[in-house]
């Protein structure tokens, strides 16, 4: 039985969608937002709307970004000579912020996963070949430490070696299955500088 309106269902339907919402935290986001202001609602759908239209991916490293270079990619503080490859924006974000790394990045959007159907092609591992053309020396390999990261830092590293770029991985120091943002930054920092060449 439907005890709402069909809108609230929809709404309610909409936010458990949303990675981590439970049905009961989806019912309470509805009607919170039921219970703002028009404007609150407007501006909260605008900058929603805002984000996905003008965030894509950088055309170098392939971080999302509105612009079509990334800060990072288009500074010349950075070297662009050292590539290190993450999973995701939130992983790169998280080696920002040890403001030790001066090197740039490669964000795959992803990992190799055969269980759930995720190929070579599904992430973006073409464009990072298409980087080493470049002047480029080292590549550090920062996927997740488990099977999925492990996969695709195998896969890379077979792609990179032939080419005589040093490929490393980063050191063990990272708990096994451990998601890299959630991991401090002295870890990170000791898990990049104890990098292994593979
Ligand atoms: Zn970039």
């Amino acid at each position: 039985m439907d005890y709402y309106s069909t809108y609230i269902s929809r709404l309610i339907e909409e936010f458990g969608r949303l990675p981590g919402i439970g049905g009961k935290t989806a019912q309470r986001l509805a009607f919170h937002i039921l219970n703002q202001s028009d404007e609150q609602v407007k501006q909260f759908a605008r900058v929603m709307l805002d984000a996905k239209e003008k965030v894509h991916y950088c055309q170098c490293c392939q971080t999302l970004t509105d612009r079509d270079i990334c800060p990072i990619c288009s500074s010349d503080k950075r070297d662009k000579s050292t590539i290190m490859v993450v999973e995701t924006t939130r992983d790169m974000a998280a080696y920002e912020r040890t403001g030790q790394y001066e090197g740039v990045y490669h964000v795959l959007h992803g990992a190799i996963d055969p269980m759930k159907g995720i190929g070579v092609n599904d992430i973006r591992l073409k464009e990072l070949i298409e980087r080493l053309k470049g002047d480029v020396k080292e590549v550090i390999v920062a996927t997740n430490l488990g099977v999925e990261g492990d996969a695709t830092a195998l896969y890379i590293r077979n792609l990179v070696k032939p080419t005589g770029i040093k490929v490393t991985r980063i050191a063990s120091g990272v708990p096994v299955g451990g998601d890299l943002e959630c991991i401090d930054e002295v870890t990170l920092l000791r898990a990049l500088n104890g990098r292994v060449e593979q």
